[in-house]
């Protein structure tokens, strides 16, 4: 299993009380399948994530990141386990306006250390996988909504994440790119061996993942294989 979550628990500080956002949630990704997240909003989805990104610790549980306890690491021990085995994409692409589509994924080898010009190679492979092979040198504002979105999940992918973690890809999107956001991502979980979660409130399509994860309350309240 390349993501295991046991018996986790997370609360925040609410008042004079404690949230309970995540409430004993034990969930195994094995490499190359993804497991989509439901439940409606509030239900701790993204707090899911941020677990197992290593962004927030939780108060209780064990957190597995390939093969690595995230518990015995400290801040700067999790930071680069985060950069070589995490791969993110949050809702918003947040892409940097100045940069092309392949200098986004380029910039990511640059925060690992790794050489720029190197990473060239393998910024346009990625953009490639997407379906943006074509689009390697627009910025931001020469993409639409659903191209933001692919070079974002390109670039998540460019460090070779074992475990990639998805916060609602095709909120923006309409049903039929929606589809397609989603046909990527099950194609770059399998080809690419990932561990994917992805957290969604679109139920369409669901039929096609490996898992479906429902949340409530904090509580993960059913695991369906399909
Ligand atoms: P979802 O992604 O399913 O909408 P979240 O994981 O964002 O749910 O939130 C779960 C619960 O934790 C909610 O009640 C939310 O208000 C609360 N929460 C999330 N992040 C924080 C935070 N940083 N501080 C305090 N409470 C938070
Ligand atoms: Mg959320």
């Amino acid at each position: 299993m390349t993501l295991i979550l046991t018996d986790v628990t997370l609360t925040y500080p609410d008042g004079d009380a404690r949230l309970t956002a995540l409430d004993r949630v034990s969930l195994e990704v094995p490499a190359g399948s993804l497991t989509a997240v439901v439940g409606p909003s509030g239900s701790g989805k993204s707090s899911l994530l941020a677990v197992a990104a290593t962004l927030v610790t939780p108060d209780r549980g064990q957190v597995v990141v390939a093969g690595t306890d995230t518990a015995a690491l400290g801040r700067a021990e999790q930071a680069a386990l985060r950069r070589e085995r995490v791969g993110i994409v949050f809702q918003q692409p947040n892409l940097l306006p100045s940069l092309t589509a392949a200098e986004q994924l380029q910039a990511m080898a640059h925060l690992s250390g790794r050489p720029v010009r190197a990473a060239r190679g393998r910024a346009l492979e990625l953009l490639d996988a997407v379906g943006l092979a074509d689009k390697a040198d627009r910025r931001p504002h020469q993409l639409s909504g659903g191209q933001r979105q692919r070079v974002n999940i390109a670039r998540a992918l460019m460090n070779e994440p074992a475990v990639l973690l998805v916060d609602e890809p095709t909120s923006a999107l309409d049903h039929e790119r929606g589809a397609a956001v989603l046909d990527l991502l099950i194609g770059l979980t399998r080809t690419r061996s990932t561990a994917t979660v992805m957290v969604t409130h679109d139920r369409a399509h669901l039929d096609r993942v490996d898992a479906t994860a429902a949340m409530e309350d904090g509580r993960l309240t059913a695991l369906a294989r399909t």
